[in-house]
C-alpha cells in the first residue's frame, strides 16, 4: 500500500503510519477522526483517466489504485458501484433549471449508498485478519455490512436501534448477521458497539470512527465525474446524518482535483432533517462542533436521525471548503419529495434519499441555484427500505387507490371520477 502516505488527525494534525493506528488518533478519546493521505504522483503514474475508459469493471474496484487497500487484496463479489446517473429534464423544468441529474444509489446490492463503505470495510477486516466484524447503524450501514459479509462468509455483529424500519431489520436477519436490537437511540447503539468491539476484538466499521468508510464513499464522486465525462457539476445535493457521505464525496472530489482530472470543485450541499439538524445549526451559528453538545434528534428520515454526527469535522469541511451550504428541511417536505422525485424521474427513494431532493427544491425556490447550474442530486436509499414512510408520503399528497368491485361498471365509475395520467390516477403539482 505504498500509495497511502498515512493517517492524519483532523484535530491535532498528528500523522500516523497506516499500521500504527486502526481507527482514531488516540489523543482525543473516540473523537480523533483521521484522514487517509495519498501519494498522488504515484497514483497518477499508475492510473490515468484514459485507462478507465478501457476498464470493463463497472464496480468501485475500477478505482482500486485510489483506494486504501493492498493491490492484491481480494474484493467481495457483490457488485458495488456503477449506479446510474439519470438526466431529469422534467424535474429540472419544474424547478426552473436546465441541467439536473439523479444519481441512484438505491440500486446498490443492499439498496443504499452504505454498500460503498461496507465493501471497503470487508476488505480491510480481512487485511487485518479479523475474525468478526461489527457495526452500529441506523439500519442501512448494517444491511450493507450484513450483505457484504454474507457474500464472503464473514461473521458479523450488528447494533441497530429497535425502532429501525422493518425492511432493514429483515435484511439483517435474512442475511445471517448476529443482530442486536438496541433499546435506545442510534447514538446509544454507536457507543455500545465501540465498547463491544474493543472488548471482544472485533473489527469495527462504525462510521467516521473507521477512517476507511470515507474512502469507500468517495467513489460516488469518481462515478459522477466520470459519468459526466470529467466535467464536474456545479452542485451536488446529498442528505446528511453522521456526515460521512458528504465527507466522502468531498474526499473523492479532492482526489480528482489533485490528480488534475477535474478543473473545479463542485459545491457540496448538505441537506438535514429539521428535527435532526446539528450540522445545519453549527454551520449557521458558527458553533464549534468539538464542544457543541448532542441534540435530541427526531425525524421521519430514520437514516438521518443522529443526535451527534460522528463525522462532523469532515462534513463541515466539505461544505465550507467547497463554498456549499447546509439546508434544513421539514419532515413534510421530505415526505412530499418522495412522490415528486419518483413521478418526475422514476426513482423511488426512502425518506433520507428524498431529503436531498427536498433540499434542491428549497434551494431553487430561494434562488440559491441558478437556471444554468449543472446539478446532481444523490438518492442514497431505495424507497422499498421504508414502506411505511412511502405510504405516509402517498397519503400526504392525496394519492389514494380506487377500491372497486371486479366488474367493468365499477371501473367505469372509478375512471369517470378522475382522468388517468402516466403518473397515477390523480394529477398533482409535480408531474
Ligand atoms: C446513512 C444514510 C444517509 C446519511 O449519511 P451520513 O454519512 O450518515 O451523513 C443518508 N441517506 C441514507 C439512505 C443513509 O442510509
Ligand atoms: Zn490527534
Amino acid at each position: 500500500m505504498d500509495h497511502v502516505i498515512g493517517l492524519k488527525c483532523l484535530i491535532c494534525g498528528n500523522e500516523y503510519a497506516v499500521d500504527e493506528i486502526a481507527y482514531v488518533c488516540p489523543d482525543h478519546d473516540t473523537d480523533g477522526i483521521v484522514d487517509v493521505r495519498y501519494d498522488y504522483d504515484l497514483i497518477g503514474q499508475r492510473l490515468r483517466k484514459e485507462d478507465l475508459a478501457q476498464s470493463s469493471d463497472p464496480t468501485i474496484w475500477r478505482y482500486k489504485p485510489l483506494l486504501p487497500v493492498e493491490p492484491e487484496s481480494p474484493v467481495p463479489p457483490l457488485t458495488v458501484g456503477g449506479t446510474p446517473l439519470y438526466e431529469a429534464p422534467r424535474l429540472a423544468a419544474d424547478l426552473g433549471l436546465t441541467h439536473l441529474w439523479i444519481k441512484d444509489d438505491g440500486r446498490l446490492p443492499t439498496a443504499s449508498f452504505k454498500d460503498r463503505a461496507s465493501a471497503v470495510a470487508v476488505v480491510k477486516a480481512r487485511e487485518w485478519g479479523a475474525a468478526v466484524l461489527a457495526t452500529a447503524s441506523s439500519g442501512n450501514a448494517a444491511a450493507a455490512l450484513s450483505g457484504l459479509c454474507a457474500s464472503v462468509g464473514q461473521p458479523n455483529v450488528i447494533f441497530v436501534p429497535e425502532a429501525a424500519p422493518q425492511a432493514k431489520i429483515a435484511q439483517l436477519l435474512v442475511l445471517g448477521s448476529t443482530v442486536m436490537l438496541v433499546q435506545g437511540t442510534y447514538d446509544e447503539a454507536f457507543d455500545l458497539c465501540l465498547h463491544a468491539a474493543e472488548r471482544y476484538g472485533w473489527y469495527n466499521r462504525n462510521t467516521a470512527y473507521n477512517p476507511y468508510m470515507t474512502e469507500g464513499k468517495k467513489t460516488a464522486s469518481y462515478e459522477i465525474c466520470e459519468q459526466l465525462d470529467w466535467q464536474a457539476p456545479d452542485y451536488i445535493f446529498v442528505s446528511v446524518g453522521d456526515g460521512c457521505i458528504i465527507g466522502g464525496l468531498h474526499k473523492g472530489l479532492k482526489d480528482l482535483y489533485a490528480l488534475g482530472w477535474i478543473d473545479h470543485m463542485p459545491r457540496l450541499m448538505g441537506v438535514q432533517a429539521d428535527g435532526s439538524d446539528y450540522l445545519w445549526e453549527a454551520w449557521q451559528r458558527d458553533e464549534p462542533v468539538l464542544t457543541k453538545p448532542p441534540i435530541a434528534a427526531q425525524t421521519v428520515a430514520d437514516s438521518l436521525c443522529v443526535g451527534l454526527p460522528r463525522d462532523r469535522l469532515k462534513a463541515l469541511a466539505a461544505v465550507k471548503e467547497t463554498r456549499g451550504a447546509f439546508l434544513s428541511v421539514t419532515d413534510e417536505e421530505i415526505l412530499a419529495a418522495i412522490p415528486a422525485l419518483a413521478r418526475g424521474s422514476g426513482v423511488f427513494a426512502e425518506p433520507a434519499g428524498a431529503a436531498a431532493y427536498a433540499g434542491l427544491i428549497q434551494a431553487a425556490n430561494q434562488g440559491v441555484v441558478s437556471p444554468d447550474d449543472r446539478i446532481v442530486v444523490i438518492n442514497t436509499g431505495n424507497g422499498l427500505k421504508d414502506v411505511a414512510g412511502a405510504m405516509k408520503a402517498a397519503a400526504l399528497v392525496g394519492t389514494e387507490p380506487h377500491r372497486i368491485a371486479p366488474d367493468l361498471a365499477a371501473l367505469e365509475q372509478a375512471l369517470s371520477g378522475s382522468k388517468p395520467t402516466t403518473n397515477g390516477h390523480k394529477k398533482t403539482g409535480n408531474n
